[in-house]
C-alpha cells in the first residue's frame, strides 16, 4: 500500500476464492477502461467502453491469443460515479479458478497491478466517498454475522455517528481559529472567542462523547457476542444445559463429576443477538490437576463475562447450601457481573420443594436442562437483557475499539481546554489543548489521518474489497 498513488489501475477478484456459479473482477484506476477493452471483444462490435454511457452492462468475449477463455458480462461505471470514485470495471465470469486466474493474467498482463487488501475502499476514503468510520463499517459488514451486528454496521457504513461528531468538530473549529486569531493579537489583550460559549461547546461535546463511549460496551459485545458463562458445581447439568441451547450433542455429558475438563464454547443467536455460552468444569476445590486447569480457567472465564448463569441441581442443594455458594461466587467476580441462578431438574423434584428451599433469591429460574423444561423461559430472559429493542433505542453505538480510544483521548484533551477556561490560563496553552481535542476528532472520521494509520486499517480487509 505504500506505493499507492491513486491513479494506476488495481484488479482483484471480488468473490470469495474457489470455485463458483460465477466470480466477479474487479478492476479500479485511470486504465481501468482501457484494460478492459484490450481483453474483452463485446458482442455488438461497435461498442466502445470508452465512449459507453457509465452505469452499463455489456455481452462478450474473453480471448487469449485468439483462443476464448471464458464469455462475460461487464459492467461499466466510470469515475466519479463509482464505489472508488475513478473508472471501474466488474468483469462477470464463470466461477472457474481456471477462467478466475486467466482473466486476471490478462489484466496483469495488459497494465494492471494486483490490489492489495481493502484498496478499493481505501481509494474511496481518498476520493472522499466515504469517512474512514464508514470505510471501516464496510469492513464491519461483511464479518457481521447476526442481524444485530449487520444493522450497527449498515447504521455507521451510511453515516452513522460520523455525521453528529463532524458538527461538533466544526463548533470547535470556530473556536480555535478565534482562539489562534487572538494569539496573532497577543499584544493587545483582546478576547475574539467568548469563554463562555466555547464552555457551552465543551459541555455538549463532552456529553455526546460520554453517550457513545458508553455505548461501546453494548457495541463490542453485539459485534463479538456476548459472553455468559454456564458455572456450577459437578453434575448439576451444565453440559446438559449447553446442549439445550444449542440443540446438539456438542458438550461431553456424562454420569462421573468432574468429566467437564476445559471450558467448552459454543455460539448460539437469540432473536438476533449472538451470544457465547461457555461451559465451565465444575467449580469445586480439586485435586485432580487437569480438572485444576479447567476449574482455574472457569473464574478465568467468569472474570470477562457480564453474565454468569449459577446451575445447581435442585434435587440435591438446599436453600443454606445454595446461599452460601452464592455468597463465595459473588466475592470471585466484579461487581457488574449478573448472575443469574437456575435450579435445574425440576422433573426430579416436587413443586412444594422449591418454594421452601430457595424462595427470595433474584433472578431465579427452574429448568429441567435434560427434559427442556423451561428454556425458552431462560432464553427469552437472557435476550430481554441485550434484546434488539434496546439497541433501537440507543441511536449512536460504537463498535469500533480505534474510535473508542480517539473519543477518550478527545474527552482529556476537552476537559484540559476546560479546566484552563475556568483557571483562566493564557490563550496559547487553551489554543493547544483545542489543537489536540481537535485532532483526535479527526481521527475517527479520517480528516487527519496517517498512511501508517490507514495501512493498518485497511491491511485487515480482504482482497478485492
Ligand atoms: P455437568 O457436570 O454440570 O456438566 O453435568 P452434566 O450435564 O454432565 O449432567 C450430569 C447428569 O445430570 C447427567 O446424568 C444428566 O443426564 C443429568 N441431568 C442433566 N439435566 C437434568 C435434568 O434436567 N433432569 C434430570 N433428572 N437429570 C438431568
Amino acid at each position: 500500500m505504500k506505493n499507492f498513488n491513486g491513479t494506476d489501475t488495481i484488479v482483484a477478484l471480488a468473490t470469495a476464492p474457489g470455485m463458483a456459479a460465477i466470480a466477479i473482477i474487479r478492476l479500479s484506476g485511470s486504465d481501468a477502461i482501457s484494460i478492459a477493452e484490450k481483453i474483452f471483444s463485446p458482442k455488438k462490435k461497435s461498442m466502445k467502453l470508452s465512449t459507453a454511457k457509465s452505469h452499463t452492462l455489456h455481452f462478450g468475449t474473453i480471448e487469449e491469443n485468439g483462443k476464448l477463455i471464458d464469455e462475460v458480462l461487464v459492467s461499466l461505471m466510470k469515475g466519479p460515479h463509482s464505489y472508488t470514485g475513478e473508472d471501474s470495471i466488474e468483469i462477470s465470469c464463470h466461477g472457474s479458478q481456471y477462467i478466475q486466474q486467466k482473466i486476471i493474467a490478462l489484466c496483469l498482463s495488459s497494465g494492471a497491478r494486483l490490489a492489495g487488501p481493502g484498496e478499493f475502499t481505501m481509494r474511496a476514503f481518498l476520493n472522499g466517498k466515504m469517512d474512514l468510520s464508514q470505510a471501516e463499517a464496510v469492513a464491519d459488514l461483511i464479518a457481521a454475522d447476526s442481524s444485530t451486528a449487520h444493522r450497527l454496521a449498515l447504521k455507521q457504513m451510511r453515516g452513522g455517528f460520523s455525521n453528529e461528531i463532524k458538527e461538533l468538530r466544526k463548533q470547535l473549529i470556530h473556536f480555535a481559529s478565534l482562539i489562534e486569531l487572538e494569539l496573532d493579537f497577543s499584544e493587545e489583550d483582546v478576547e475574539f472567542a467568548s469563554r463562555e460559549q466555547l464552555k457551552e461547546v465543551i459541555v455538549k461535546l463532552n456529553k455526546v462523547i460520554e453517550e457513545l463511549i458508553s455505548s461501546f460496551e453494548l457495541g463490542n459485545v453485539i459485534r463479538k457476542g456476548i459472553p455468559v458463562v454456564i458455572a456450577g458445581k459437578p453434575n448439576a447439568g451444565k453440559s446438559t444445559l449447553l446442549n439445550a441451547f444449542l440443540n446438539e450433542e456438542r458438550a461431553i455429558v456424562s454420569e462421573m463429576e468432574g468429566t467437564t475438563r476445559d471450558t467448552i464454547e459454543e455460539e448460539i443467536t437469540l432473536d438476533g443477538i449472538k451470544f457465547r455460552f461457555i461451559d465451565t468444569a465444575g467449580l469445586r476445590e480439586t485435586h485432580d490437576a487437569i480438572e485444576k486447569i479447567g476449574v482455574s480457567k472457569a473464574f478465568e472465564k467468569m472474570n470477562e463475562s457480564p453474565l454468569i448463569i449459577y446451575l445447581f441441581d435442585a434435587a440435591v442443594m438446599n436453600g443454606k447450601d445454595l446461599r452460601t455458594d452464592l455468597v463465595k461466587l459473588k466475592k470471585d467476580v466484579p461487581g457488574d457481573v449478573r448472575i443469574i441462578t437456575v435450579g435445574n431438574k425440576i422433573d426430579a423434584v416436587s413443586q412444594y420443594n422449591l418454594d421452601n428451599d430457595f424462595g427470595n433469591i433474584p433472578d431465579l429460574f427452574y429448568i429441567s436442562a435434560r427434559e427442556k423444561i423451561n428454556i425458552d423461559t431462560l432464553k427469552n430472559f437472557l435476550i430481554s437483557l441485550y434484546g434488539s429493542g434496546k439497541i433501537d433505542a440507543n441511536n449512536s453505538i460504537v463498535t469500533n475499539v480505534r474510535h473508542m480510544d480517539a473519543l477518550k483521548k478527545t474527552k482529556e484533551a476537552l476537559s484540559h481546554v476546560y479546566k484552563g477556561l475556568q483557571t483562566g490560563i493564557t490563550q496559547d496553552f487553551i489554543a493547544a489543548d483545542l489543537r489536540q481535542a481537535l485532532h483526535h476528532l479527526g481521527e475517527i472520521t479520517g480528516e487527519i489521518s496517517t498512511e501508517d494509520l490507514l495501512e493498518n486499517i485497511f491491511s485487515k480487509f480482504c482482497i478485492g474489497k
